[in-house]
């Protein structure tokens, strides 16, 4: 097996790092992913798909990763972090950073930053064929995979969905989206209103790009009438699957308790995608 410390890939733009460590287990020619895993030192939630990952300093000093690229900017370009955490407190961020740049697998945040249904591989074949074209073989987008995104910014169509139960059960085998059995358990994205898609995913991805002004997304104080009904307007449109159905109307035509809360202004962390909502709604009025 080809040592970690003489060879890891360079990232690709906004690659996963779960991506990496997959195309180092490729190059490496193991057959045990497992074996790999253990040779870069990475916790199970390093190869999450859309939380904070856990023990990152292992993979800058247990390999040759270093070389390319510090841990700051790793954490920075190729995790989830910048995507919490303009929602988080100050001791929040500083758990995440701590938890994020340890070497210890089993730190815990303390905290919950994800929601349910969002736990999901997600890949937009279109850029498996741009990939192998520009940078030699396709990879994992960071862009694809937090909560309500289900198109791809570069080519405006759905992404296909991995199977959740499947994934969990398959995530140590470190594959790349091109691999036969992705394709095999994953399916598109269902449609309910494309355009509507299409902005929360442009919205995420200048999100975690730090391209947005964020007083767009957070509310201080309480919430205009016109904010709220324009919320109300886009909460109605909502497909009610997946983590939508925790943002969609109740029967009763009122907003769920958690997007009330960012519109009232609460300043606890609620997750960043009641706040693009929020933000598409601002954008509306
Ligand atoms: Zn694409």
């Amino acid at each position: 097996m080809l040592g970690a410390t003489s060879y890891f890939p360079t990232p690709f733009p906004g690659e996963t790092l779960y991506s990496l460590c997959a195309r180092f287990h490729q190059v490496s020619a193991s057959d045990n992913p497992l074996r790999t895993r253990k040779a870069l030192g990475c916790d199970r939630t390093c190869f999450g798909f859309a939380d904070v990952p856990i023990a990152c300093q292992n993979l800058i000093t247990k390999t040759a990763l270093g070389h390319s690229i510090s841990l700051p900017h790793l954490i920075e370009r190729h995790t989830w972090l910048p995507y919490f955490s303009p929602f988080l407190s100050e001791p929040q961020l500083e758990s995440c950073l701590a938890a994020t740049s340890s070497t210890r697998r089993k730190r815990s945040l303390g905290f919950y930053l994800s929601t349910h249904g969002q736990l999901r591989g997600k890949y937009c074949e279109e850029c498996i064929v741009q990939d192998n074209i520009e940078a030699g073989q396709p990879y994992w987008h960071r862009e694809h995979q937090p909560a309500g995104v289900f198109v791809c910014n570069r080519h405006r169509c759905l992404l296909r969905v991995m199977d959740d139960v499947w994934l969990k059960n398959h995530i140590q085998f470190l594959t790349l989206p091109d691999h036969p059995s992705i394709k095999a358990h994953s399916a598109p994205a269902r449609c309910a209103n494309s355009a509507l898609l299409q902005d929360i995913a442009g919205l995420t991805e200048r999100l975690i790009n730090h391209e947005l002004p964020l007083e767009r997304l957070r509310v201080d104080g309480r919430a205009s009438l016109t904010l709220v009904r324009a919320t109300e307007a886009i909460a109605a449109q909502l497909p009610f699957w997946g983590e939508f159905r925790f943002l969609a109307l109740e029967p009763a035509g009122f907003l769920q308790r958690p997007i009330r809360q960012v519109l009232n202004g609460d300043k606890q962390y609620h997750h960043p995608l009641l706040h693009i909502i929020v933000g598409l709604a601002s954008q509306s009025c």
